[in-house]
């Protein structure tokens, strides 16, 4: 998956934010640890972002927008 840059500071730090429960909890801390998953809750609401900001910690990006200029591709 292509990660965006930050459109705040312009940090390509990304980090997805993942949210519900994770079906590998090994490779989910890896990921935390390397800066590439950010914990978002358990549940995504209307207004949760996509992407998290190692850097600033500015979240962007409405999930489900992006889910679905996925499935449209
Ligand atoms: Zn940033």
């Amino acid at each position: 998956m292509k990660h965006p840059v930050c459109p705040k500071c312009k940090s390509e730090k990304i980090a997805l934010i993942f949210y519900g429960y994770p079906e590998n909890m090994e490779e989910y801390l890896q990921g935390i640890k390397d800066g590439t998953i950010a914990p978002g809750g358990c549940c995504v609401g209307d207004d949760d972002s996509k992407w998290f900001c190692n850097s600033c910690r500015h979240e962007f990006g409405n999930f489900f927008v992006t889910l679905e200029e996925l499935n449209q591709k």
